[in-house]
C-alpha cells in the first residue's frame, strides 16, 4: 500500500517538476480536481489526441470528425435521460462532514483526523453516515443576464449527444451511409461527489468519443469488432497488454438502454479502474431525440428499400485518463552505472520530445555542430537542446521527460559527421551519420515495440 502511494506521489511531484501537469490555480491554493497541463503535458496529450484521431478518422473512410459546441439545447438532456437519471447516491458523515458516494463507501478512507487510517465502512456500520441522496452530476449555468429557469442550460456531461443530434446533417453533408461513425473529442463536465486519484477522476475532463451507426441486427458483430479495434489501440499507445483487461457489465451494472457494455480496464496504482466503456446502446437515443424533437430520425437505405432507427455502437475513452494511464505504466526507475535514474518509458509516437541534442562539451565548435543538427531535425519532429551540465545528467533529465532518443556530438563527430544515437529503454548507442538521422530516427520511432 506504502509503494503504491508513493508511486502515485513521485508521479504528481515528476509531473509537476518536469511541467506535465500542475494543480489548477496554485498560487491561490489550488482549486480541488482541476489541473493545468504545461508544456511536456500539453505536447503529450495532443499527441494522444491525434494517434486517437489519426486511427478513428484519417485512416479510415466510415468514420467523420465532428465538434459540436458544449452547451446545447436543455431538452437534449432530458431525451438523453441525464435530467431525470444522471445521478449518484451521496452520503454525509454526521461527524466529520466528510462526503461519499454511497456507491463507493467500500475502499474509502474516514475523512476525520481524529481516525487516521480508519475504513470509511467501519463508520457506516457504526451508523454515522445520513441517508443516501440522489445528487444530479451536471454542471448549471444560465444563458443571458437573466438567471432563471427558462434560461438554464447544462455544460455537457458527454460529448455523445452532440453526435446524435447531427447525424444527419453529417451523413447527408459527407455522403455516408450506414454502416458508418461519427468522431469526437471534447470537453465534458461532471460534478463528481468526490473526485480523486490525480487526474483520473476530474469535474472537468476531455473525451475521445465515437459513435458508429449500424442496421439493427448487425450490432453484436460490430460490438464484437470495435472491442478488438479499441483493444488494439491501447497496444499501439506501448500500454503493457499485462495491466489492461476487458470488464463485462454484469445485469445489474448494464444500463437500461444497452444491450452489451464492456469496459477497457487499466492496473492503477489504485485498482482495477475503467479506461474506456464500449457499449451496444441499440435505438435507445435516436428513439429518444425523434420522441423529444418530434423530428423523423429513421434511417431509409435506398438499396433494401428499408426503413429503420439505427442502432449505435459507441466507444468512448477520456483523454485525461489515457494521459495518466501512460504515463504510469511509463514510469519506471533503474539503476544505470550504480546510478539511480528515473525514466518514462513513453512510446515515441507519444513522447513529448522525440530526442534530444547534446554537445559533449561545450567547446571544440561541437555547439554550433549540434544547433544546426537541432534545426534541421525541428523540421521532423519535436527535438530539444541542451547544453547544460555532465552529459550524464542531460540524459537523465531527457529520460525523465520521456524523450526515447538522446543524440551527442563529440570529437569523432568534427572528424566524420557522424554522432551517437542513445536509446532510452535499451541505451544501446550507434553510431549515425550526420544526413542520415532523421530518417535513422523515424525508422526507430515506426518499430518502436514496448517491453512488458
Ligand atoms: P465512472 O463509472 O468511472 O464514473 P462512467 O462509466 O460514468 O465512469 P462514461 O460515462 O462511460 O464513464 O465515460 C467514458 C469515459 O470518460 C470513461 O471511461 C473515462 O475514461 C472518462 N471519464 C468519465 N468520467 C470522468 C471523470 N470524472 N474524470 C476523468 N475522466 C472521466
Amino acid at each position: 500500500m506504502a509503494e503504491i502511494a508513493k508511486l502515485m506521489d513521485k508521479l504528481v511531484s515528476l509531473c509537476k517538476r518536469r511541467g506535465f501537469i500542475f494543480p489548477s490555480s496554485e498560487i491561490y491554493g489550488g482549486l480541488n480536481s482541476c489541473y493545468d497541463y504545461g508544456p511536456l503535458g500539453v505536447e503529450l496529450k495532443r499527441n494522444v489526441k491525434d494517434y486517437w484521431w489519426k486511427a478513428m478518422v484519417q485512416t479510415r473512410d466510415d468514420i467523420e470528425g465532428l465538434d459540436a459546441s458544449i452547451l446545447m439545447h436543455p431538452r437534449v438532456w432530458e431525451a438523453s435521460g441525464h435530467v431525470a437519471n444522471f445521478t449518484d447516491p451521496m452520503v454525509d458523515c454526521k461527524e466529520c462532514k466528510a462526503r461519499f458516494r454511497a456507491d463507493q463507501i467500500e475502499g474509502a478512507m474516514c475523512g476525520s483526523p481524529t481516525y487516521k487510517g480508519r475504513k470509511a465502512g467501519k463508520c457506516a456500520d457504526e451508523g454515522k453516515f445520513t441517508d443516501a441522496r440522489l445528487f444530479n452530476l451536471m454542471f448549471k449555468t444560465f444563458m443571458g443576464p437573466v438567471e432563471d429557469a427558462a434560461n438554464l442550460v447544462y455544460m455537457r456531461p458527454e460529448t455523445a449527444q452532440g453526435i446524435y443530434v447531427n447525424v444527419y446533417n453529417v451523413m447527408q453533408a459527407s455522403r455516408q451511409r450506414i454502416p458508418f461513425g461519427i468522431a469526437q473529442i471534447g470537453k465534458a463536465f461532471r460534478n463528481e461527489i468526490t473526485p480523486g486519484n490525480f487526474t483520473f477522476r476530474t469535474r472537468e475532463f476531455e473525451q475521445m468519443e465515437m459513435q458508429f451507426f449500424v442496421k439493427p441486427g448487425t450490432d453484436m458483430e460490430w460490438f464484437e469488432y470495435w472491442k478488438a479495434q479499441r483493444s488494439a489501440w491501447y497496444d499501439g499507445l506501448g500500454i503493457r497488454k499485462a495491466k489492461l483487461q476487458f470488464h463485462q457489465h454484469g445485469p445489474t451494472e448494464l444500463a437500461h438502454y444497452a444491450a452489451a457494455a464492456f469496459d477497457i480496464e487499466y492496473e492503477f496504482p489504485f485498482g482495477w479502474k475503467e479506461l474506456e466503456g464500449i457499449h451496444n446502446r441499440t435505438d435507445f437515443d435516436l428513439k429518444r431525440h425523434m420522441e423529444y424533437s418530434g423530428k423523423d430520425l429513421n434511417y431509409f437505405d435506398d438499396a433494401t428499400r428499408e426503413r429503420y432507427i439505427p442502432y449505435i455502437i459507441e466507444t468512448s475513452a477520456g483523454c485525461d485518463r489515457t494521459v495518466l494511464t501512460a504515463l504510469i505504466d511509463a514510469y519506471d526507475e533503474d539503476v544505470i552505472e550504480g546510478e539511480a535514474r528515473t525514466v518514462l518509458r513513453l512510446a515515441p509516437v507519444i513522447a513529448p520530445i522525440k530526442a534530444g541534442v547534446f554537445p559533449l562539451v561545450k567547446k571544440e565548435g561541437m555547439p554550433e555542430v549540434a544547433e544546426k543538427i537541432f534545426h534541421a531535425l525541428k523540421r521532423h519532429f519535436p527535438v530539444f537542446y541542451d547544453d547544460g551540465g555532465a552529459i550524464g545528467r542531460r540524459y537523465r533529465r531527457m529520460d525523465e521527460a520521456g524523450t526515447p532518443f538522446g543524440i551527442t556530438v563529440d570529437g569523432q563527430t568534427l572528424q566524420d559527421q557522424t554522432v551517437t544515437v542513445r536509446e532510452r529503454d535499451s541505451l544501446v548507442q550507434t553510431r549515425v551519420a550526420i544526413d542520415k538521422l532523421a530518417p535513422f530516427i523515424q525508422e526507430k520511432m515506426a518499430g518502436y515495440k514496448r517491453r512488458e
